[in-house]
């Protein structure tokens, strides 16, 4: 059984009709991503087939709410997709999650803004781009801090980030980047701001030439923007936004391209396995145990991701239940589990085809899906998110039941 089916099980039938829909209409897109993957690779260079291809699909707009031109597509959808597209080319898939994580926020937290429903609008009518700001200079990884300000003069604000990574920051319609509500606020007052690519400037600092999800192209840049309206600014604390929206958004979405990489390699070591066992009718070829390990494994992964997401789409509008401490802990759970079992899966597909997989341009090749799925348990660092957890631990009651949370 695969995400798709156990989710739709959960579904209505119209509702199940429809993710069938979107999942062929990402299929489509997942057949130019591949054609593209080892080029954009290789070069380090942004997936432009296969972002043109989502956006002729009208993929960046389906999680906008119907009344606002989008398609209301829930979180479970969009994590099957994310999956799909990460089969084919994990950058693609990335850029594909990091939308709509930031979409996420937009839907939950920016209906009560008359300048947000509007861009909600334009995303879905004009298929917008949105990338991320949240790691800083001096700052590093940790998304709960910011060192840089809204200034505001009047009805205008300024703002000047030392961005150190900003995936596809060339290449995004907007940004929505977080910092300090104000010049005096602490650290850790922070607001969301969207800002649209033409009004700002971003001055390249770093260049993305990295061992794998090389066409995120996640340079870093100086960025600048000036005199926008404050109604930029999602009024809602940021710490609220990262507790309902964004992190669950962060951790399924991301955990459901990897799984997608991992699904990949062992399909590609199940066709390895089976080809030999061809070769030599009666006897079970030595790689069918690993292969054995590798499936079981991909399963647990699975499993990690799809509960998540089911816990996910139970507490969705109920913010109590979204800010929960033991809701966190699973969801940080999610993350460092996944992260960790999907580099741990790709490397046993690895050792099942050997050196046909660590070879390049072969139909059994993995270098490129082992490259792209070690960021995992550094796309925020695993050590960070289990110090976050440990703190939580200390005031969280257990409940030791199975079936409930
Ligand atoms: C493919 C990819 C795309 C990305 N795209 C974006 C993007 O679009 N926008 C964006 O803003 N960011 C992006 N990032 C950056 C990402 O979100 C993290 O900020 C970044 O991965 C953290 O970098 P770091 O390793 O320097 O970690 P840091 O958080 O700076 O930590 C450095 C080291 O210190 C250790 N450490 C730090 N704090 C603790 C702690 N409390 N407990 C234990 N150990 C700790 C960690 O183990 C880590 O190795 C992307 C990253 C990747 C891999």
């Amino acid at each position: 059984m695969n995400v798709h089916v156990e989710v739709a099980a959960a579904l209505p039938a119209a509702a199940a009709a429809a993710a069938g829909a979107l999942d062929a209409r990402a299929k489509r897109v997942a057949e130019e991503a591949a054609r593209h993957a080892d080029a954009v690779d290789r070069a380090g260079r942004f997936p432009a087939e296969a972002v043109a291809a989502l956006k002729a699909e009208r993929l960046l707009g389906i999680q906008v709410p119907r009344s606002l031109g989008g398609e209301g597509a829930s979180m479970s959808e969009i994590a099957e997709l994310c999956a799909i597209l990460g089969r084919a080319c994990s950058a693609a898939a990335m850029v594909f999650a990091m939308h709509h994580i930031k979409l996420a926020s937009l839907v939950t937290h920016g209906l009560d803004s008359a300048w947000h429903c509007t861009l909600m609008e334009r995303i879905a009518s004009e298929q917008l781009l949105i990338a991320s700001s949240t790691t800083e200079a001096g700052i590093g990884g940790d998304l709960r801090n910011s060192l840089c300000a809204v200034e505001a003069e009047g009805d205008t604000f300024r703002l000047t980030k030392e961005a150190s990574v900003i995936s596809y920051g060339a290449q995004a319609d907007l940004i929505l980047a977080t910092a300090r509500r104000h010049k005096e606020a602490a650290t850790s007052d922070q607001v969301l701001v969207a800002l649209l690519s033409d009004q700002i400037t971003l001055e390249r600092t770093s260049v993305w030439d990295t061992l794998g999800m090389r066409g995120t192209c996640s340079d870093g840049f100086l960025l600048k923007a000036e005199g926008l309206p404050l109604a930029q600014v999602l009024q809602k604390p940021f710490a609220e936004i990262a507790a309902q929206s964004m992190l669950a958004a962060s951790h399924l979405l991301w955990g459901s391209v990897w799984f997608g990489i991992a699904s990949y390699a062992v399909d590609r070591a199940r066709a390895f396995v089976q080809g030999e066992a061809r070769k030599k009718p009666g006897q079970v070829p030595p790689g069918a145990l690993r292969l054995a390990e590798a499936a079981n494994a991909l399963q647990a992964m699975k499993s990690t991701v799809v509960a998540g997401l089911a816990r996910y789409e139970a507490a969705k509008g109920d913010p109590d239940a979204l800010s929960a401490i033991g809701f966190s802990i699973m969801l940080n759970n999610v993350k460092t589990t996944v992260s960790a079992q999907a580099v741990d899966i790709v490397q046993r597909a690895l050792s099942v085809v050997g050196i046909a997989g660590y070879k390049n341009g072969t139909p059994f090749s993995l270098g490129r899906q082992l490259r792209d799925v070690l960021s995992a348990p550094l796309m925020i660092s695993n050590d960070r998110i289990l110090s976050n957890t440990a703190n939580l631990l200390l005031v969280q009651k257990g409940s030791g039941k199975l079936l409930s949370a």
